[in-house]
């Protein structure tokens, strides 16, 4: 088995490496750290959860441990394409290089140009940076990218779908010829492919097999449910993921709630809070301090209902998440591995539940296909939809006239809960089993701390390796 101590890596990181707890590179890190020390471009292939950010930054900082920072002009690069994807970068370099003088710059949006210049002035070895802000600074004059040694770009697929792979290319293009690069995806499409065949030379291929297969952790099951009317659909649905947590009970230390659409993360997350479940939002809309402030609540446990967007919940490395609850079903079936990815990580095990209606079928038919297997069908006999015809929801039409009295009437059910919850949304009263749960939280949590590795143990556990396979 290969150990770190096999890796050529500078004998402070090492150190910092044991601090950490871990015991041995994970397949990423044994495929790319010896070709980035040798100063090879790299092409990783492997999703969060791998030990990916581990395989860029430990050979990154033994190869800057040797130089000195400039004024202005960093040495090195790393772009991450969400703001809290680069801070968990900028985390992971703290703990790594916790022995060695390196400075790092973390450039992302939300926090003040000042500060930012500031830190840039006196010259950083490491640069971690979202494009869009990364790009502003550049065109301030307040940044030169001629120094750049060692470029990074991490989560290539997730800056495609964000339409950032101009500002990639153009970032490229600012940085010398001579760099060398260290380019990581979960995916590799075809815009992708393009990218890496332009920039990388003669890359050192390192993939580790998707995720699909590696949730055996985790258990899954689906709710086939269709609402009453369509447009009582979304506040049923709430009631339907209600009924889905409270049945999880005690179980249920902690979960994020995935919607598709930004406006049901608030939606969904304004609803949970009504009826007495401690529930904040995450999207990229959101002020940047509320976000981290949200991560945070959630990480240390003082949160316990995490409601996200895809964009903002990616690659996001929170350890020890009991549940994932499928609000909607992804439209693309690869977003379903990921969220529920969020679970079971580490061999611990997991539970992701999903909510389908009717029209979400085909999206169902299309991830079972890429997990090559049926989502077991659960059934919830508090649903409305299980409820006798001509039963549904009475009190669903009557906070409808009451609210619209006076008010100019809003699209759909989901908008006006926005503003003013439905009526089915404001409970007269906190159903008390749910107050119990959310009591018996505290002492469960101490329970599952991980000894030795800390809450840090990944996911890529139960991963296979295969290095330099194509496709
Ligand atoms: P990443 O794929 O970079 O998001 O990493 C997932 C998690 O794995 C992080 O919490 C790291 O701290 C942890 N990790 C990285 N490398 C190792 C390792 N060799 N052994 C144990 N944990 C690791």
């Amino acid at each position: 088995m290969t150990k770190f101590t096999d890796l050529n890596l500078d004998p402070k990181v090492l150190q910092a490496i044991a601090d950490a707890g871990y015991e041995s590179p994970t397949p990423i890190q044994q495929g790319a750290i010896p070709p980035a020390l040798e100063g090879r471009d790299v092409l990783g292939i492997a999703q969060t959860g791998t030990g990916k950010t581990a395989s860029f930054t430990l050979p990154m900082i033994t190869l800057l441990s040797k130089g000195r920072a400039r004024a202005r002009m960093p040495r090195s690069l790393v772009l991450a394409p969400t703001r809290e994807l680069a801070a968990q970068v900028a985390e992971n370099f703290d703990t790594y290089t916790k022995h060695l003088k390196l400075t790092k710059a973390l450039l992302i949006g939300g926090v003040s140009f000042k500060e930012q210049d500031a830190l840039i002035d006196r010259g950083v070895d490491v640069l971690i940076a979202t494009p869009g802000r990364l790009l502003d600074h550049f065109e301030r004059g307040k940044l030169l990218l001629t120094g750049v040694q060692i470029m990074v770009v991490d989560e290539a697929d997730r800056m495609l779908d964000m339409g950032f792979i101009p500002d990639i290319e153009r970032i490229f293009s600012l940085t010398p010829f001579t760099r060398q690069t260290l380019f990581f995806s979960a995916t590799m499409a075809p815009e992708i492919e393009r990218i890496t065949n332009t920039f990388l030379s003669g890359p050192a291929r390192v993939e580790v097999a998707r995720q699909a297969t590696a949730s055996e952790t985790i258990e899954q099951g689906v709710v086939m449910f269709k609402g009453s009317r369509r447009d009582r659909e979304g506040s049923e649905k709430r009631q339907v993921l209600r009924d889905l947590i409270d049945r999880e009970g005690e179980d249920c230390r902690n979960a994020i709630i995935f919607c598709n659409r930004k406006t049901d993360v608030d939606v969904t997350a304004k609803s949970l809070k009504k009826y007495g479940f401690d529930a904040a939002p995450i999207h990229g809309d959101l002020e940047q301090s509320q976000r981290t402030k949200t991560l945070e609540g959630f990480r240390d446990g003082s949160l316990r209902f995490l409601v996200a967007s895809d964009v903002a919940a990616r690659g996001l490395d929170i350890p020890n998440v009991s549940h994932v609850f499928n609000f909607d079903v992804p439209s693309h079936a690869e977003d379903y591995v990921h969220r529920i990815g969020r679970t079971g990580r580490a061999g611990r095990s997991g539970k992701a539940i999903m909510i389908c209606v009717p029209r979400d079928e085909k999206n169902l038919a299309d991830i079972e296909s890429l997990i090559e297997k049926t989502i077991p069908r659960i059934d919830l006999p508090n649903a409305p939809a299980a409820k006798p015809e001509g039963d549904a929801p009475e009190k669903a039409d009557k906070p409808k006239r009451t609210r619209s009295r006076g008010k100019p009437k809003t699209d759909t059910a989901e908008a006006e809960a926005a503003e003013t919850p439905t009526r089915d949304d404001v409970p007269t009263e906190v159903p008390a089993p749910q107050q119990k749960a959310r009591g018996g939280r505290r002492g469960r949590e101490d329970e599952s701390k991980v000894v030795g590795m800390g809450d840090h143990m990944p996911s890529f556990i139960a991963l296979s390796f295969a290095e330099r396979r194509t496709g």
